[in-house]
């Protein structure tokens, strides 16, 4: 990390309580706006004004700092009425995240569009979940800019790609050619690295977000890309006894459950 950089503490939300929280605990941003909230229970998503107004209460309380949003992040594992048939024996491996959203192009379209719109008012990037290959990515910028053109929208949001499996760890450089930054969710990255299933109690011993392995995957990832910004918005960073060693991952931007705010930015200060 250079010396003297600031890092920011930002936050992970879903609502607006939770924006509401993180400013007040001094969050400089949010690192993750996590949209699912607006999905769950609905006998049909969202149409692009009713996630506009959804997506303008959850992050008004942020108005003013840089807001990240992620493109929906549902599977299998947490259904959806409307994907009712989507039936996988092995749902974390199977479509998820951006693989769903390759299938269901109209969800994708809804999304961007709105955030598109939502750049009007706010300092928005865009995160993109469940990145394995780099065509999910090529993808996405895609169809982002044909949207943004149609929109006549000529500043495009930075479009950023989650790190959470192994393979897009180690496909960094290639993810950098549509990728303006990454963010680590070490959530999913420790279950994928491990094979073990992070709701799973019985094989909690398998689970180790601290593990060196997990630091390694995020060395190799900074050292493919130098000068790419990398982030961290999984459980591990708001965990201030590993704040000094992520820094040495290269990590500039922590994000963080709104309580753990003032913790990890304490943490930083001392290293
Ligand atoms: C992660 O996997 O670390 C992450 C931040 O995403 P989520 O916990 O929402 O899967
Ligand atoms: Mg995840």
């Amino acid at each position: 990390t250079r010396k003297g950089a600031v890092i920011p503490v930002l936050a992970n939300v879903g609502c607006q309580e939770d924006t509401r929280a993180a400013v007040e605990n001094g969050a400089d941003g949010v690192g993750l706006y996590r949209i699912e909230q607006a999905y769950f229970g609905r006998l049909k998503p969202p149409g692009a004004e009713e996630l506009l107004e959804e997506m303008n209460r959850t992050l008004e309380p942020a108005k003013g700092k840089s807001v990240c949003v992620r493109l929906l992040d549902i599977g299998a594992d947490k259904p959806l009425p409307f994907l009712k048939f989507m039936a996988e024996s092995n749902p974390s491996l199977g479509r998820r995240g951006v693989r769903l959203l390759r299938e269901y192009p109209e969800l994708l379209n809804t999304q961007l569009r709105t955030i598109l719109k939502l750049s009007e008012e706010f300092d928005i990037r865009i995160l993109v979940p469940m990145v394995t290959l780099p065509d999910d990515m090529g993808m996405v910028r895609g169809r982002l800019e044909k949207i943004a053109s149609e929109m006549e929208v000529t500043s495009l949001p930075e479009l950023g790609a989650m790190i959470e499996t192994p393979a897009a760890a180690l496909s960094a450089g290639e993810l950098a050619a549509h990728s303006d930054f990454l963010s680590f969710g070490t959530n999913d990255l420790t279950q994928y690295t491990f094979a073990a299933d992070r709701e799973n109690a019985a094989v909690e011993c398998y689970f180790d977000d601290t593990a060196e392995a997990i630091f390694k995957l995020m060395r190799i990832t900074r050292d493919d890309v130098p000068g790419m910004p990398l982030s961290l918005c999984g459980e591990l960073a708001g965990h201030p006894e590993h704040t000094a060693r992520l820094l040495e991952c290269g990590i500039e931007t922590f994000s963080v459950a709104p309580p753990l705010i003032p913790g990890v930015k304490e943490a930083i200060r001392n290293v």
